[in-house]
């Protein structure tokens, strides 16, 4: 993967100056910066940074993952585990936090850290999966039989080879009472290229239904090749959803959403959910209010058609289903 891992080469790229940006959004010190930058380092792909704009301390895209200060400023509420993920595993890699559903972790890695994750402190070398325990993962679901859906989470499932999820895939197909297989995934939207006729082939299932809940935040993220890479995701006969994050100073306007749900719609994605923060620590300044995200998705219902109005949620620790509001 070709990334970006410094901050300085990035703002380089962007034609910014590196302290103007620390100065522009309240960076504590450089060495604050540093200290944020190693407890969850930059990752983001140069295709992603191509669709930022040069000049722009403010781009939405720039935003959600250049490494800031003010991430490591500690907030009441905003903990290292929000969903209290480390305490629902049937087996490792295995997280059920809902009936019949189950998410496997299928990968630790992520081609972009997303600043906001609510996984960016999750002990993925606890969950590293070995073969062994792909099989024990593969044994609890097949033991379960009221689990009829298989989510692959991570990092993100992309990141893991084709042929791994190819036999990870062929195996859950044997499952009888699975029957749909979800896949929630950045990749497409952060390196499109990683849409080719290797992952086209195991995605393309007879028996499963397969579901692939895209994720992005902003319009100005699906561009030509994305929009490409979605084309042919519909063309293996994959139904498209699309979830994003809430998030002050990126997507918190109702003219930058409803973009964004008109910019999914134009590729045949449907917008799913817009996910209040998690509350993780070192996201704090993304977080943007329940009521004034309450408002917000009002008024976005008054712009669009029911259709494209993504339903605001929020996750809470211990609930059988997403708490939608609104
Ligand atoms: S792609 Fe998803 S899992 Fe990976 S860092 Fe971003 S939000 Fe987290």
């Amino acid at each position: 993967m070709d990334l970006v891992r410094d901050p300085r080469e990035l703002c380089q790229l962007l034609q910014l100056d590196f302290d103007d940006f620390r100065a522009a959004h309240m960076d504590l010190s450089p060495e604050g910066l540093a200290a944020a930058q190693q407890s969850f380092e930059l990752r983001v792909p140069r295709s992603f940074v191509g669709r930022m704009r040069k000049g722009d301390l403010n781009d939405p895209l720039l935003l959600q993952v250049l490494p800031q200060g003010r991430e490591l400023l500690a907030q009441a509420g905003f903990t290292g585990d929000p969903l209290d993920e480390n305490a629902s595993h049937p087996a490792p890699g295995l997280i059920q936090k809902y009936h019949g559903r189950v998410l496997v972790l299928v990968s630790s890695a992520c081609a972009i850290h997303c600043r906001y994750c609510f996984r960016r402190h999750f002990p993925y070398a606890e969950h590293r999966q070995s073969r062994d325990d792909w099989q024990a993962a593969l044994q609890a679901i097949a033991q379960d039989p009221n689990i009829g859906e298989v989510i692959y989470s991570g990092g993100d499932p992309l990141s893991a080879s084709d042929k791994q999820l190819a036999w990870f895939t062929e195996q859950v197909s044997q499952i009888p009472h699975v029957h749909t297989l979800r896949i929630h995934t950045r990749l497409p939207i952060v390196i499109p290229e990683r849409i080719d006729e290797q992952s086209l082939a195991w995605l393309r299932q007879d028996r499963l239904k397969v579901v692939m809940v895209l994720h992005s935040n902003h319009a100005a993220e699906i561009d030509a090749e994305v929009a490409a890479a979605i084309g042919k995701l519909r063309g293996a006969g994959l139904v498209l959803l699309n979830q994003s994050v809430l998030l002050r100073g990126i997507n918190d306007k109702v003219d930058s959403l409803a973009e964004l749900s008109y910019a999914l719609f134009k590729q045949g994605v449907m917008p799913y959910y817009l996910h209040l923060l998690d509350k993780v620590a070192g996201a704090q300044h993304f977080d943007v209010p329940e009521a004034e995200a309450i408002a917000l998705h009002n008024e976005l219902k008054g712009r669009l058609p029911g259709y494209l109005v993504p339903k605001l949620a929020r996750e809470v620790p211990g609930a059988t289903a997403k708490v939608v509001l609104g």
